[in-house]
Parts: structure tokens; sequence; C-alpha cells
């Protein structure tokens, strides 16, 4: 643990040598290679190159608390989004996998008396706190795939699916099978 006055950088930066001499940072391109784009929570038990074994240049990742689609998300699909068709002229261009995970965190924005200090602190609204917490990732990880499907800012060739990210067993389950953006909601999601 670091105490006041300590600090944890050095340690890092000592790491990041390491990695430097080791040369894997060279040759992944910005299009990531395996064309997937994962949203995640900043819980550091939700690390995506650990559980789904990213190296670097496979993937895209963007992580917040809960691992939500807010608007600053979509945004950043969409850049991306804009970038790819500028790369890639036809076929798909790349999958979006939205991940929740159990125990979150955020759970915590479900307490009325959290929320309303947290609230007060931030002068973020509490309606708009309780909408981020991750109480039941089933459920709120299928209402972030409909926004994403629903955003007429992306490309039709981008697709998306959900998936729930087990803390016990360490595996993923996936949600909502993947379709493409604009198309209408699957009816056949996965259970
Ligand atoms: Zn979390």
């Amino acid at each position: 643990m670091t105490n006041a006055g300590t600090t944890n950088i050095d340690e890092l930066l000592g790491r990041n040598r390491a990695f430097a001499a080791a040369g894997r940072h060279r040759g992944p391109t910005v299009m990531p290679r395996l064309r997937a784009f994962v949203v995640a929570c900043l819980d550091p038990r939700v690390e995506p190159a650990g559980f789904l074994g990213l190296e670097p240049g496979e993937a895209m990742v963007v992580r917040n608390a809960g691992g939500r689609v807010t608007p600053e998300v979509l945004l950043d699909l969409a850049f991306i989004g804009a970038l790819a068709e500028r790369q890639v002229p036809e076929g798909p261009l790349f999958e979006v996998a939205v991940v929740h995970h159990t125990d979150c965190g955020t759970g915590i924005l479900a307490d009325r008396g959290f929320r309303r200090g947290f609230s007060a602190r931030t002068g973020a609204s509490e309606e708009a706190l309780a909408h981020e917490a991750v109480v039941e990732p089933e459920r709120t990880v299928r209402a972030d795939v409909e926004t994403v499907r629903e955003c007429s800012w992306l490309p039709g060739r981008v697709t998306v699916s959900g998936h729930v990210y087990d803390l016990d067993s360490g595996l993923v389950r996936t949600v909502v099978g993947a379709s493409p953006v604009g198309s209408p909601a699957p009816t056949g999601s996965v259970a």
C-alpha cells in the first residue's frame, strides 16, 4: 500500500524499461489486429489483457466505472468507426464487446444515501448516478448493447455483443450475441 509521501511510479517505470527492452511494442498498427473494441470496468480485477489474453495491438479497450456505454464512449466508438471506414473500404470494420461483471463496485450507486452525497460533491444528477449502477450485470449489459446498436453515429459494418465476466469463475459468458449496429435487436439472444 502507498502512504502519503511515497509513490509506486518508480516501480512502474522500472517495469516499463524492461518492457521496452523486450521489444514487444514494435509492430502493432493503430487498427487492432483482432478488430475488437472492448468496453469494460476500470476495476483492477477486470483487466481485459488478462481475462481475454490480449496482446499489444490486438484490441482497443475503453474502461470506465462499470464498463458503461456513456455518451463519451459512443463518441470514441464513432471516432474509431470514422477512422476505420477510411482504412477498410468494404467488409466488417470491428466488433464491440461490452463486458459488465459480477460484484461491481458501482453497485454502491444504488444506495440512496451514498448517491445523494456523491451528487452534492460532483454536481452529477442523482438520476444519472442511479443509472450508472451495475447491480444486475445481465440487465445493464443488455441495455448498453442496445445503446450501441441504436447509435446513428456508427457505421452498419460495426457489430456489438454483450458479456458478463464472473469474478468467481474467471469466465466470460455471452448474454447478447453479436449483431450489426442499426439492425433489429436479435430475438435469439444467448441466455
Ligand atoms: Zn466494476
